[in-house]
C-alpha cells in the first residue's frame, strides 16, 4: 500500500485523507493545534458558535455525501428561508428572487427594494437587451458585468456577494475564476437578463431546496467527523518546513516538519499540499519554481468576525426578525462587510440554546486597511456600532469573541487561472507531489472537499471516494 502524507488539516486535506482511507496508508499533519483550518467551531457564552464557515454549498454532491458518510447526514441543516439582505442607501433592504450572484434577472423587481437610484434602474433597463460578449481574455467580474447591468448594479449588488464569498474587489476578481457558471450561461449569446430567466424557468418545476446547509452543533464537527473516519495518523502541532526528495529505498518524498518536541522526518510516496498558497510555495520552491512563483503572486484578504450573544428576550432578536443577515456594498466605505444572524438563520442554535441569541459581522475586505491592525476591543466595538445602525438598539452583550483570519480568503484575481494551469503542469512533471484546497477550484467549502477529493484520486490511481456512487467532477 502507497504511503502518503498531506500537509494541512483543513477540510481540503482531511478530504483527501478521508478518500485514501483503502488505498494508502495516510499521516495528516499540521501546524495548528487542532484540525478545521477555516471551520472552526467555539463558545460564545456557552454557545458552540461557528467562528469561520458556517455552512456549505450543496448543489454538488461531494459535501452532503461526505457528511452522510462520515455519520453526520442527519446533521446536516437547512437555514431558515430568508431573502439576501443588502444594508446600503440607510436601509437593510432584500435582493429580489431570481438574481445570480447580485446580477438581477428582473429589474422590474428592484424598483420597490431602493437598492438602486433611479438613474441605477434606468441603466440597469438600458442594458437588458445587451447580448454580452464572451470574454476573450480573462476580465474583471466588474469590468465585464458594467457594460450590461451599469456601475451601480456592479457596485450596490454584485459586488456585496462577491465580497461575502471572497472578501474581494468585483473590479479585481477574474470573471473566468470567481464566476465560471457566468460564461457557460452567457456562452450562446443571449442577452444576460434573458438567460438568467430561461434559467430560473427551467428550474421552476424542481423543487426549491437551499442551495447550502450548515452542521448542527458547527461545523467542525464535521472536520473532526471528516478525520477521525479517514483512519489517518493526524498530527497536529506539527509544520512543514521542507519537502526534500528522496532517491531511494523508504518512498519518494521526505516532509521535514517541526514539532514541540523538535525535528520530525516523514517519509511517504507521495505528498498532498493543502495549505495556502504561500506557505505551498515555499514548499515547492526548490522542487517547481515555475508553480511556487505563480502561487506566491496570489493574494489573499484578511478578516475578523466579532461573534456577539446578546439575551435572547432582549431587543436583538426583535431586531432582526426576518432575516439571516446581510452584506453591505464596499462603496459604503462601512468596516462590516456582512453580518450573520446564526441564531435566526440555523434553527439548531435556538433549539439547543434557547437563552442566548448569536450574531456576528465579518470587518475585512481585500484593498481596505486590514481589520487585524486593531485590538479585539476595538473590533467588537465597531461591529457593535455598525450593527446597530443597521438594526437599531440590539442591547447589551452577553459576551463578545474576536476570530482573526489573517490572509483568511484567497483572491482569485485576473490571471489566476493562468497561474493555476502552470501550477498543476508543472506538478504533472513531479510524480507524487499534488495540491488541493481554497487557491485552486473555489474557496467555498464544497468546492474545498471537492478539490481534496480529486487530489487523492490523482494521487492514487484506483482510489474511489464514495466507492459503489458517481463522484463529482471536479470543479
Ligand atoms: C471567516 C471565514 C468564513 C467563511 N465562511 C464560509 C462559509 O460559510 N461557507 C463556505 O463554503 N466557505 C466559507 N469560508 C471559506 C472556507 O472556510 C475556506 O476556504 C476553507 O475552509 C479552506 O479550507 P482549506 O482546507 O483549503 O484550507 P484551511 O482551512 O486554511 O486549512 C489549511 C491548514 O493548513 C495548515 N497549515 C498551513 N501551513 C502549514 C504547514 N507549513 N505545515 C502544516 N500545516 C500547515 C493550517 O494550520 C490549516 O489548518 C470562510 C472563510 C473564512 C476565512
Amino acid at each position: 500500500m502507497r504511503s502518503v502524507t498531506v500537509i494541512g488539516a483543513g477540510i481540503s486535506g482531511l478530504a483527501a485523507a478521508w478518500a485514501l482511507r483503502d488505498t494508502a496508508r495516510v499521516t495528516v499533519l499540521d501546524g495548528a493545534p487542532r484540525v478545521g483550518g477555516k471551520i472552526r467551531t467555539g463558545r460564545v457564552a456557552g454557545v458552540e458558535a461557528d467562528l469561520g464557515a458556517e455552512s456549505m454549498v450543496t448543489l454538488g454532491p461531494d459535501a452532503a455525501r461526505l457528511a452522510e458518510a462520515v455519520g453526520l447526514g442527519d446533521a446536516l441543516c437547512e437555514p431558515a428561508e430568508a431573502p439576501v439582505t443588502i444594508w446600503t442607501r440607510d436601509g437593510l433592504r432584500p435582493m429580489p428572487p431570481g438574481h445570480l450572484m447580485g446580477i438581477p434577472s428582473r429589474p422590474e423587481l428592484l424598483a420597490p427594494t431602493g437598492l438602486l437610484s433611479e438613474e441605477g434602474l434606468r441603466r440597469l433597463h438600458l442594458g437588458e437587451d445587451l447580448e454580452p460578449l464572451p470574454p476573450t481574455t480573462d476580465v474583471t467580474v466588474g469590468g465585464y458585468l458594467e457594460p450590461l447591468i451599469g456601475r451601480e448594479a456592479v457596485d450596490r449588488l454584485v459586488a456585496p456577494v462577491l465580497g461575502g464569498i471572497y472578501g474581494g474587489d468585483a473590479y479585481r476578481l477574474s470573471l473566468a475564476s470567481a464566476l465560471p457558471f457566468l460564461s457557460g450561461i452567457t456562452a450562446s449569446g443571449e442577452p444576460l437578463m434573458t438567460a438568467l430567466r430561461r434559467r430560473e424557468t427551467a428550474r421552476a418545476g424542481t423543487p426549491r431546496t437551499a442551495p447550502v446547509r450548515g452542521v448542527r452543533g458547527g461545523m467542525e464537527r464535521l472536520a473532526r467527523a471528516v478525520a477521525k473516519s479517514s483512519g489517518a495518523t493526524v498530527l497536529t502541532g506539527t509544520s512543514a518546513r521542507a519537502l526534500s526528495r528522496r532517491a531511494e529505498g523508504g518512498g519518494a518524498w521526505r516532509v521535514h516538519a517541526d514539532t514541540d518536541d523538535g525535528p520530525l522526518a516523514l517519509d511517504g510516496d507521495a505528498v498532498i499540499l493543502a495549505v495556502r498558497s504561500d506557505a505551498a510555495a515555499r514548499l515547492l520552491a526548490p522542487h517547481a519554481p515555475g508553480a511556487a512563483a505563480a502561487l506566491a503572486q496570489v493574494e489573499h484578504a484578511s478578516s475578523a468576525v466579532v461573534t456577539l450573544a446578546f439575551p435572547a428576550d432582549g431587543p436583538a432578536r426583535e431586531a432582526v426578525a426576518g432575516r439571516n443577515g446581510f452584506l453591505v456594498p464596499p462603496v459604503d466605505g462601512r468596516l462590516v462587510k456582512g453580518a450573520t444572524f446564526l441564531s435566526a438563520k440555523w434553527p439548531w442554535y435556538a433549539q439547543d440554546t434557547p437563552d442566548v441569541f448569536v450574531v456576528r459581522a465579518s470587518l475585512g475586505r481585500a484593498g481596505a486597511a486590514s481589520p487585524l491592525t486593531s485590538p479585539d476591543g476595538t473590533l467588537a466595538a465597531a461591529a457593535l456600532t455598525e450593527l446597530t445602525a443597521a438594526l437599531g438598539p440590539l442591547g447589551e452583550p452577553l459576551a463578545r469573541r474576536v476570530t482573526r483570519w489573517e490572509r483568511g480568503l484567497p483572491q482569485y484575481h485576473v490571471g489566476h487561472g493562468a497561474r493555476m494551469d502552470l501550477v498543476r503542469d508543472e506538478l504533472a512533471a513531479l510524480p507524487g507531489l499534488d495540491v488541493c484546497g481554497a487557491t485552486y477550484q473555489g474557496v467555498g467549502v464544497a468546492s474545498c472537499i471537492s478539490s481534496g477529493l480529486a487530489a487523492a484520486r490523482r494521487t492514487v490511481p484506483g482510489t474511489e471516494p464514495f466507492a459503489g456512487g458517481e463522484a463529482d467532477d471536479e470543479r
